[in-house]
């Protein structure tokens, strides 16, 4: 899968993701992430890519025909006549494990970081396919969101996690919450480790894992329940949970 990102700072992107797995996945040919610098399309000699909004207020914009440029050369190199992209924006549809696995299942994907106060809505209309925002929250720019993004999506991709790393029974894989989970040494201030995870009987180390996951997803994360079916043994528990 390729990510192009269209951003003022590719550096910042570059930088973090040649860092641990992602940097690994990268190197293996898994994955590639290609920045844009938006600033290289500026049309004039001070290479500025911003202006004053029409009507007057607070902050600058980013222009619209250095992003319709960058989007160009990305067409350009892909070989494609369009391509999704993706605004990353807070007044976008809510980020969630559910969104990366459709774009996982995606070739491309181009990524578009605003900064300053957003950029000119007419690019927008243009070329942007959705916008994606990481949380009800107003940060500098996009590129944290996109690395965000990024990492989600790319840990779906096959071959980028070992098996030790594996996505499978992770939080939000099932419609729950992960179980809690212990490591050496067994006995840590006074704190034993569950006495069924040394047991080694497999299917109730399973088992207890499951209701565990239905516990913590009833304590810190009941909306989730409502997407999932439950056995009457499981509802139980649950109003029990939440009745204490
Ligand atoms: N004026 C905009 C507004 O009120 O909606 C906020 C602009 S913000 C300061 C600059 C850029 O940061 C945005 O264009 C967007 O790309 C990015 N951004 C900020 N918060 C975000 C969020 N919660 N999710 C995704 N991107 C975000």
């Amino acid at each position: 899968m390729t990510f192009y990102i269209m951003t003022l700072f590719p550096d910042m992107i570059d930088a973090v993701m040649g860092e641990s797995i992602i940097g690994r996945a990268i190197e293996n040919g898994l994955l590639s992430v290609k920045t844009y610098n938006i600033r290289d399309f500026a049309f004039n000699k001070h290479s500025r890519v911003d202006d004053y909004p029409y009507g007057g207020g607070a902050g600058m914009l980013m222009q619209a025909e250095p992003v319709w440029q960058t989007y160009q050369a990305i067409l350009k190199d892909s070989g494609k006549d369009c391509l999704p992209v993706v605004y990353l924006s807070p007044k976008g549809q809510i980020f969630d494990q559910e969104k990366a696995r459709i774009y996982a299942a995606c070739d491309d994907l181009v990524l578009l970081c605003g900064h300053y106060e957003g950029i000119d809505e007419r690019i927008l209309e243009e070329i942007v396919t959705e916008e994606i925002s990481i949380g009800d929250f107003v940060l500098t720019g996009g590129e944290i969101p996109a690395m965000a993004v990024v990492d989600t999506v790319a840990r779906l991709l096959p071959g980028v996690l070992h098996n030790d790393e594996s996505a499978e029974t992770e939080s939000f894989s099932d419609g729950l919450l992960e179980y809690p989970q212990y490591t050496r040494p067994e006995i840590w201030h006074d704190k034993r480790v569950p006495e069924i995870l040394l047991s080694g009987h497999h299917a109730n180390v399973e088992k207890w894992r499951h209701m565990e996951a239905l516990k913590v997803t009833a304590q810190k994360r009941p909306d989730l329940l409502d997407s999932v079916s439950l056995t009457s043994e499981e509802a139980e528990a649950v109003a029990d949970i939440l009745q204490s």
